[in-house]
């Protein structure tokens, strides 16, 4: 096997015994990236030089044998809107094209204090708004299964870049399923975290009340030792959990059978619509979860009809109050063409984001204007509520659920973006959880034309370690996370 096509685990054994060692493997991810990169398009920085300089630590560390982790040396990369210290951090967006934040996020800060190495910063739909990265303001990232097809979004970049072995290990951010989308656009493991189990320090937020970090990797054990790494409680998040960090590698070696798990399957997401590729593929998975010792039932989530709505409302405003700040003064691009501050702050916005930015702030402006706030904004919220409930009423006789992830596989680029509505509905799995702040994990379970298809298992609160050892007994019986798409 090559290089690139080992997991965090097989690549650990070589760094630690010393067989090659963080440069040489890092010089061997940069060329593959310079080679692939330039047709995939998952990368808007390469960080080179920083790569080779954290690799070097790194191989110092591993000679002196002290405090070595399960990702010491290991290169990685990390969605754009995830701030590194002097590494330009764009969210994909005309407006903080040059920005260089002058502190890492504390995602980040963890990576770095396990010495592992940055290769650069994934593409992104802007501000991660979109499920394509066709909203990126620079540029569209391609399905490494197929050119022609989008790879999800909008951690597009992040997962291209797994997929395409340009990373073993990549940091995306969900706030309505822009960690798990791509990756099973792209064949890829992806953790959507509970709300606050990753800390939101340095994390320029789009919703701050759905905003979470997760871990995209080839299998669910590489995702478990990456979130044993970032997770934990952080003073500089108030909305941080402060329960302790479980080991979940520990678990998922000593983890042998189901037994004992009650799954439900929410018949809401099996509806008109749903692929019947998708459809049998995800069947399918249920059917060997249940041959793993769990036992299966169908429930329901009755008010699953509402998420869309209720999720974008939320966006919009939200988003329209977080992008304020982006007036061409305080951060990233500035159109000072007169003195005029108002002249000022129009042509940045106008010139710094992008036609789907736009919508989504006018329309969340006009939801939170007097006289309108209480029909849509603060309705909106009490329906959340609402779907909150069903899940912990689920939850009360089911310890995960299963559902697809998305209706289709990857798309056609071009295919939905110019019908935004359209486009919204490819996000009709995933953004419920965002709602509830619960964990979700995706996990690859079959093929379709040759397009990966993905399985959803979603969670109670800090359930993370159920998520993933459901994940990894399917990995171990199946072989949909080893394939690799043929560049
Ligand atoms: N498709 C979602 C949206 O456009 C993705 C949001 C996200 O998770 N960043 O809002």
């Amino acid at each position: 096997m090559e290089l690139h096509e080992l997991n965090i685990q097989e690549t650990h054994g070589l760094l630690s015994s010393r067989k090659i060692s963080s440069e040489e493997l890092t010089r061997a991810y940069l060329e593959r990236i310079q080679r692939l990169d330039p047709q995939v398009k998952s990368y808007v920085t390469v960080s080179g030089d920083v790569a080779l300089e954290q690799a070097k630590k790194a191989d110092e560390r591993i000679k002196s044998g002290e405090g070595l982790t399960p990702l010491t040396g290991i290169p990685y990369s990390a969605k754009d809107s995830i701030s590194t210290r002097g590494v330009n951090t764009t969210c994909s967006s005309r407006i903080l094209e040059n920005y260089k934040p002058f502190y890492d996020s504390t995602a980040i800060k963890k990576l770095n204090s396990a010495s592992s190495v940055l290769l650069g910063k994934n593409n992104m739909d802007e501000f991660g708004m979109g499920s394509s990265t066709e909203n990126s303001g620079f540029f569209t990232t391609r399905n490494p299964w197929n050119f022609d097809h989008v790879p999800g979004g909008s951690s597009g970049g992040s997962a291209a870049a797994v997929a395409a072995g340009l990373a073993p290990f990549t940091l995306g951010e969900d706030t309505g399923g822009s960690v798990r989308h791509p990756a099973s656009f792209c064949g890829v493991t992806g953790l959507k975290t509970t709300y606050g189990r990753v800390s939101r320090y340095g994390l320029i937020p789009l919703v701050s009340s759905f905003d979470t970090i997760g871990p995209m990797a080839r299998s669910a054990y590489d995702v478990a030792l990456v979130l044993e790494a970032i997770a934990g409680h952080d003073p500089k998040d108030s909305t941080s959990r402060i329960e302790p960090v479980q080991s979940y590698s520990e678990s998922l070696k000593k983890a042998e059978s189901l037994r004992g798990l009650r799954i439900g399957i929410p018949k809401e997401y099996f509806v008109e619509g749903l692929d019947k590729d998708v459809d049998a593929s995800v069947r399918a998975a249920i059917k060997q979860v249940e041959s793993l010792g769990a036992e299966v039932m169908e429930v329901s989530l009755p008010h699953t009809q509402y998420a869309i709505p209720v999720y974008y409302l939320i966006l919009f405003a939200e988003a329209s109050s977080n992008l304020a700040k982006y007036d061409g003064v305080r951060f990233g691009m500035s159109e000072r063409k007169t003195g005029d501050l108002m002249d000022v702050y129009l042509k940045t916005r106008e010139a710094g984001f992008g036609a789907e930015t736009k919508r989504r702030i006018m329309l969340g402006t006009f939801a939170l204007s007097a006289g309108y706030y209480d029909a849509y904004y603060l309705k909106a919220q009490k329906v959340r509520a609402l779907i909150r409930q069903d899940f912990q009423k689920a939850f009360e006789t089911c310890d995960a659920l299963i559902t697809p992830v998305a209706p289709t596989t990857a798309f056609r680029i071009g295919e939905k973006i110019s019908n935004p509505l359209d486009m919204y509905l490819s996000d009709v799995f995933v953004v419920a959880v965002n709602l509830a702040g619960i964990p979700a994990m995706s996990v690859p379970c079959g093929f379709s034309n040759g397009l990966p298809i993905g399985v959803q298992v979603m969670g109670p609160h800090l359930s993370e370690e159920t998520l993933l050892r459901i994940g990894h007994l399917y990995q171990m019986q199946t072989d949909w996370h080893t394939k690799h798409p043929p560049l």
